[in-house]
C-alpha cells in the first residue's frame, strides 16, 4: 500500500465538524479526511478516531465510514437505504482504490476491504467485524499471483468465508451445539489430516483450499444458498449485517446494562485491508498506552505473529506481551513506542489501541479511551496529574463514579490465603477477590446466581453469548486468552474480579468437571480468585477489608501507606475542593454514624428512629404502647422507650463531632411493630400481661388494605401527639447531655409524610413545646432546626405553604417515586423488569430518580419552597442519593446536600464534585 500517502497529514486539518449536510451519508479517512475525532455521534466511536488519528499523521490505512443516520433510516424505512448512499460508497470505494493502487474486485491487483460495525461507545464483541472482503474464486488467485504467497491468499480467503457465513449469513451455533460449526469443520479436518490439534498457521495451501470447499458447503446446507461471488454483493450483505447486529440479543443486552440509547445506532467502517497473516514478519495485536488493570505506567499488550486481528481478540491462541515484540521486530516495536507517545500526548488519556504489521509495516486500525478498573482509573488520573498531562479537575473527572466502590471491595484475608491451595495461576485481568461455586456455562451459572448462589463463571474462553453468566458471576476464571480477550475486556467494563488464561486448568464442558493440580472439581464445588496477582485457588478463601477501608475505618497504619490509599484521600480532597453540594449520610447508630464521617460525610441526612425499637426489649415496650387503649397507658409505655431513644441519640451525637443530624420521627405503620402468628401473639400476652385476645383483635383492627398511604408518617404523631412529644423530648435530653461534654449538637427534627402546612405546625408545636420543657429543667440553650420530608406530590405542589413552617427540606425521593409514579416499590418486581426492556422507563425509577417526572416534582418543590424562604436548607436523602446520575440531577436543582449510606459516601462525594464540575463548564 502507498503508506507514505496515507500518513501525511490532511491538509486543512479543523477542528470545527464540517456542517453535516444533510445527504452527506458517507465519510472518507486517509489522504483526505473528511470527519474527526469530534463527530462520534455520527461517525460513531471508531470511525470518528480513524478520522482524528489520520489527521495527526498516524499510519491508517484509508476507507470510509457509512453514518449512523444510515442505521436510524435502516431500521425508520422497514431495512432500506437512503438512495443517494449506493453512489456514495462508489465513491468511496474509488478514494480507496486510487490511494492503494488496488482494485475492488480486480483479477490482477485485488483490493479487499473490513467491513467494521462502531457505535457512538465502543461496545466490545457486540458487533460483528468481517475481514478480507472482496475474495472469490478468482480474486484469490489474483492475490496469490500479485503476493507470490498462496498460503496467505487462502488463509484469507477461508478466514473471509467463515467470517461472512458467521456474521452475515448466520452460520452460528445453534442451541443445542458447543461449538462453532466453522470450528468443527477446521477441528474435524485437522484431525483427518495431522491427527492432532495443530495451529491454524501450520495449514498448508492445499488444507486451506479444501476447507474453502468444505465452508462453502456448509453454507449452502445450512441456509440453501450459494456464498455470493460478486464482491459487491458481499459488500451491501455486509453492511446490512452489521446494521442488522445494531438490534442482536447480545447488543439489546449490553445497551439495557449500560444505559445506551437505541436511537443512536450504528456506523459502518469500510478499510482497506492491510495483512498481518502474510508471514513471521507480519502480525497483529491490541495494546494499552499503560496497564488497564492496576494502572502501571508500562507499554501493555500482546500481539500474535502471523495472525489477523480477530485471532487476537477472540483469545483463540494465547498472545504474547508486546514486549516480546522488542526482541523479534525490534522496529516495528519502535514505531509503535513512538505511537504510544504521540497517542497520550494528543488525546491525554490512556489508549487502547489495535495494530496489525505488515511485512514490518506498523498500521494503526483503531484507538479509543482505554476501559479500565477502578484501581487503574485512580492511578491514571493521579499519574497524568504529576505528568502535567491533565489538571485536577480532569484528574477527578477520570474516575467513573460508579465504579468507586470496587476500590471499597474487600480482599482476600493474608492469613486464609496463606492457608489456602493455590491450584493455578494466569493472568490478573481484573482486580480484587472472589470465591463462589464454579459453573461451566453461562446460563447455569445464571440459574445458580437466581438461587442466590455466589457463582465463579469457569470457561476455557469466553464470547459474548456469555454476556448474561458473567453479570451475574462474582468472577470469571479462563484457561485460554490474553489481557484482551472478552473476557478481560468486559471484566474491566463491568469490574469483575477476573483471572484469564489460567493454562494449568483443564475445562471439560461435557463432563462439567475443571481439573486443576490432579484435582476434579465439579459444577457446583467452591474456587477462590484473585484478580489483582491473577492466582487461583481451591475452595473457599475468607476475604478481608481493602486498603482504604482498612485505613479509614479500621485505622490500619500499614494500609495508610499504600499508595492506593494516598491517592484514595487525594481524589477525596480534590472533590471536597471541586463540590457545592456536600454529601450526609443515612445512619441509625454511631457506628454507621463514625463509618460515614470517615468517609467524608458531613452529617446525617436520615436517622429512621423506628430501627431503633426493633432491638432487644425495645420491642416490647413498643408494642405495649401501641396496644395502649388510654392516653395514660400510652405515655407509660412511652416513658419505657425514652431513656433508649435517648441513648441512642446521644451516640449518635458523639459519633458526629458536631456535624448536624436529621432525625425523623416515627414513620412506618403501627402493625409492622406487632407479632402476626399466633403463637408469637401468645408470647408477648404473657409477657405483658394482656389478653392474648386483645393483641390479636388490635393487630386485626391495624390491618390496612394500603399501608404504604395509611396510617403512617406524621398522621401517627397527629393521631398520637404523646409519640412525638416523647421523641422530641429524647432527641432534647439528648442533645444537652452531649453539649454538657462540649461536643456541639445540631438536631434537625423531621417531620415525615407532610401534605398540608397544618400538619407541620401541628407537629413542630409539640416539638417547641418538648424543647422549651427540656431547656428550661436543664438550664441549656439548644440550637436546633424543625423541618419536613417532601415525599408526596401535595407536599412538593404546597411547597410554598409548608416552607413557611419548614426550616429545611429533605427530599424522600423513595415515598415521592412511589406515590409520584403510582407505583409500590416493593410490589414493582412483576412488572418493572418487563417495562425496562420495553424502554418504558429507561432506567429503575427507584434506583435514578426519574427526571422528568418525580424530577418536575423536585423542581417545584425547589422554587416555591425557596420562594417563600430564601435561605430554607435543602437536601436528599432517598436511595437516589448515593447515584451517580442522580446526583447529577439534584446538583442541577441546587440542593445543599445529598445523603445516603455511610459506604455509599465517597461514591456520592465523587458524584457530586463532579456534577459542580460539569456544571461549570
Ligand atoms: P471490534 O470492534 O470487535 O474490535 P474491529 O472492527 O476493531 O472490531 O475489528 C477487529 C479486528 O479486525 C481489528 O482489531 C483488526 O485487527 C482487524 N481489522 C479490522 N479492519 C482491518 C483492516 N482494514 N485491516 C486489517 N485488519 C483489520
Ligand atoms: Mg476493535
Ligand atoms: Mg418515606
Amino acid at each position: 500500500m502507498a503508506k507514505k500517502l496515507a500518513r501525511k497529514k490532511s491538509t486543512g486539518a479543523s477542528r470545527i465538524a464540517p456542517p453535516a449536510s444533510k445527504n452527506k451519508f458517507v465519510y472518507l479517512f486517509g489522504r483526505k479526511t473528511d470527519g474527526n475525532g469530534s463527530m462520534k455521534a455520527l461517525l460513531g466511536g471508531k470511525g470518528a478516531n480513524l478520522g482524528e488519528m489520520c489527521r495527526i499523521g498516524l499510519p491508517v490505512p484509508p476507507g470510509f465510514t457509512v453514518t449512523t443516520e444510515v442505521c436510524t433510516y435502516y431500521y425508520a424505512n422497514k431495512r432500506t437505504y437512503p438512495a443517494q448512499l449506493k453512489g456514495q460508497m462508489e465513491a468511496g470505494i474509488a478514494a480507496i482504490e486510487q490511494q492503494t493502487g488496488k482494485k475492488f474486485g480486480d483479477l490482477k491487483n485485488p483490493l479487499l476491504v473490513s467491513v467494521r460495525s462502531g457505535a457512538r461507545d465502543s461496545m466490545p464483541g457486540m458487533m460483528d467485524t468481517i475481514l478480507n472482503l472482496g475474495l472469490n474464486d478468482q480474486t484469490v488467485e489474483a492475490l496469490a499471483t500479485k503476493t507470490g504467497n498462496a498460503r496467505f491468499a487462502w488463509d484469507c480467503y477461508r478466514r473471509f468465508v467463515q467470517m461472512y457465513g458467521d456474521v452475515v449469513l448466520g452460520v452460528q451455533k445453534r442451541p443445542d451445539e458447543d461449538h462453532e460449526p466453522f470450528e468443527v469443520v477446521i477441528e474435524k479436518l485437522k484431525h483427518e489430516r495431522y491427527h492432532q490439534d495443530i495451529e491454524d498457521t501450520k495449514l498448508s495451501v492445499a488444507d486451506l483450499q479444501e476447507l474453502v470447499r468444505r465452508f462453502k458447503a456448509l453454507v449452502k446446507e445450512r441456509v440453501g444458498q450459494n456464498f455470493p461471488a460478486s464482491p459487491w454483493d458481499q459488500l451491501m450483505g455486509a453492511i446490512g449485517a452489521v446494521f442488522g447486529s445494531w438490534m442482536n440479543d447480545r447488543a439489546i443486552v449490553y445497551r439495557r446494562k449500560y444505559n445506551i440509547p437505541t436511537e443512536w445506532g450504528t456506523a459502518v467502517n469500510v478499510q482497506a485491508m492491510v495483512y498481518g497473516n502474510t508471514g513471521e514478519r507480519s502480525g497483529s495485536g491490541v495494546a494499552f498506552t499503560r496497564n488497564p488493570a492496576n494502572g502501571v505506567k508500562e507499554f501493555y499488550g500482546e500481539f500474535l505473529i502471523n495472525a489477523q486481528g480477530e485471532d487476537v481478540v477472540a483469545g483463540v491462541r494465547t498472545p504474547e506481551p508486546v514486549a516480546e515484540l522488542k526482541k523479534q521486530m525490534p522496529e516495528a516495536y519502535a514505531e509503535l513506542e513512538r505511537i504510544r507517545q504521540t497517542l497520550e500526548k494528543h488525546f491525554k488519556d490512556v489508549q487502547d489501541f489495535e495494530f496489525t504489521i505488515e511485512d514490518d509495516d506498523v498500521y494503526m486500525l483503531q484507538t479509543r479511551n482505554g476501559k479500565r478498573t477502578a484501581m487503574a482509573a485512580l492511578k491514571f488520573s493521579m499519574d497524568m496529574y504529576k505528568e502535567k498531562l491533565i489538571d485536577w479537575k480532569t484528574a477527578v473527572m477520570r474516575n467513573p463514579a460508579d465504579q468507586l466502590e470496587q476500590l471499597l471491595a474487600p480482599v482476600f484475608d493474608t492469613a486464609e490465603v496463606a492457608k489456602a491451595k493455590a491450584i493455578a495461576s494466569g493472568l490478573p485481568a481484573g482486580p480484587g477477590a472472589a470465591s463462589g461455586q464454579i459453573y461451566l456455562n453461562a446460563d447455569r451459572a445464571v440459574v445458580a446466581a437466581d438461587r442466590g448462589e455466589k457463582v465463579l463463571l469457569v470457561r476455557v474462553e469466553t464470547s459474548p453469548e456469555d454476556l448474561r453468566g458473567m453479570i451475574a458471576a462474582e468472577g470469571i476464571l479462563t484457561a485460554r486468552g490474553g489481557v484482551s480477550s472478552h473476557a478481560a475486556l468486559v471484566a474491566r467494563q463491568m469490574g469483575k474480579v477476573c483471572v484469564c488464561g489460567a493454562a494449568a486448568i483443564e475445562v471439560d464442558y461435557q463432563a462439567r468437571t475443571v481439573k486443576a493440580d490432579g484435582r476434579t472439581f465439579k459444577e457446583g464445588d467452591w474456587m477462590s480468585i484473585d484478580g489483582t496477582i491473577g492466582q487461583v485457588y481451591a475452595g473457599q478463601v475468607k476475604t478481608a477489608p481493602s486498603e482504604i477501608v482498612a485505613g479509614l475505618i479500621n485505622g490500619n497504619e500499614a494500609a495508610k501507606k499504600t499508595e492506593k490509599f494516598k491517592h484514595f484521600q487525594q481524589l477525596m480532597k480534590w472533590c471536597s475542593d471541586a463540590s457545592r453540594m456536600s454529601v450526609r449520610t443515612n445512619a441509625d447508630t454511631p457506628e454507621q454514624a463514625a463509618n460515614a464521617v470517615a468517609f467524608g460525610a458531613v452529617g446525617i441526612g436520615l436517622t429512621r428512629t423506628e430501627h431503633m425499637f426493633f432491638e432487644g426489649d425495645r420491642i416490647d415496650a413498643m408494642r405495649e404502647m401501641i396496644l395502649a387503649e388510654t392516653v395514660e397507658e400510652r405515655k407509660a409505655a412511652l416513658a419505657k422507650l425514652l431513656p433508649y431513644q435517648r441513648e441512642d441519640f446521644a451516640g449518635i451525637f458523639r459519633a458526629l463531632k458536631g456535624y448536624p443530624a436529621t432525625i425523623r420521627f416515627l414513620d412506618p405503620p403501627l402493625h409492622e411493630f406487632l407479632p402476626h402468628t399466633k403463637q408469637q401473639q401468645e408470647e408477648l400476652a404473657k409477657k405483658i400481661g394482656v389478653p392474648a385476645a386483645r393483641i390479636h383483635q388490635r393487630v386485626e383492627q391495624l390491618h390496612e388494605f394500603n399501608p404504604m398511604l395509611g396510617f403512617r408518617g406524621c398522621r401517627l404523631g397527629i393521631g398520637y401527639p404523646e409519640i412525638s412529644a416523647m421523641q422530641a423530648r429524647a432527641v432534647f435530653e439528648a442533645a444537652a447531655d452531649v453539649q454538657k461534654e462540649g461536643i456541639k449538637v445540631r438536631p434537625e427534627i423531621m417531620i415525615p409524610l407532610v401534605g398540608f402546612k397544618k400538619e407541620l405546625d401541628l407537629q413542630i408545636e409539640v416539638v417547641h413545646q418538648a424543647a422549651r420543657e427540656v431547656q428550661a429543667e436543664k438550664k441549656i440553650k439548644l440550637n436546633y432546626m424543625v423541618g419536613t420530608m417532601i415525599e408526596i406530590p401535595r407536599g412538593a405542589l404546597t411547597a410554598d405553604e409548608i416552607a413557611q413552617s419548614a426550616e429545611f427540606f429533605s427530599f424522600g425521593t423513595n415515598d415521592l417515586t412511589q406515590t409520584g409514579l403510582g407505583m409500590s416499590r416493593d410490589d414493582s418486581g412483576s412488572f418493572l423488569p418487563h417495562y425496562q426492556e420495553l424502554e418504558i422507563v429507561k432506567k429503575n425509577p427507584f434506583a435514578t430518580i426519574d427526571v422528568t417526572g418525580v424530577g418536575q416534582l423536585v423542581e417545584i418543590a425547589v422554587a416555591k419552597g425557596r420562594g417563600a424562604r430564601p435561605n430554607l436548607k435543602l437536601g436528599i436523602c432517598g436511595e437516589h442519593g448515593g447515584d451517580p446520575a442522580s446526583i447529577h440531577f439534584f446538583e442541577k436543582v441546587g440542593l445543599d446536600y445529598v445523603s445516603c449510606s455511610p459506604y455509599r459516601v465517597p461514591v456520592a462525594r465523587l458524584a457530586a464534585a463532579q456534577a459542580a464540575l460539569q456544571g461549570r463548564q
